[in-house]
């Protein structure tokens, strides 16, 4: 006679059988890039017109050519959107 094979009610995910970590949440959606002044931290930076490559920042005069990039999620871009758009005329 077979033993019976006590089952618990709640299966063991394989991941944890075989040890491996526990699958990662992939980033759902499209994320969105923006740019930022790298001194100040301000969004409100814009390409130098006539200045290929060269961006300048309208808050604290800041010019380069690498603003900071920086990618967001969805929701994070729209939270950005919203306080953004508190400012903007
Ligand atoms: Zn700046």
């Amino acid at each position: 006679m077979f033993k019976m094979v006590k089952k618990s009610k709640i299966q063991t995910p394989d991941w944890i059988l075989k040890g491996d970590m526990p699958p990662k949440r992939k980033k759902q959606g499209k994320t969105f890039k923006i740019r930022m002044c790298p001194k100040c931290n301000s969004d409100k930076v814009s390409v130098v017109i006539g200045d290929v490559g060269k961006w300048e920042c309208k808050e604290c005069k800041w010019k380069g050519t690498k603003p900071k990039e920086e990618e967001l999620e969805e929701e994070e871009f729209m939270e950005y959107l919203d306080k953004k758009g508190e400012e903007v005329a």
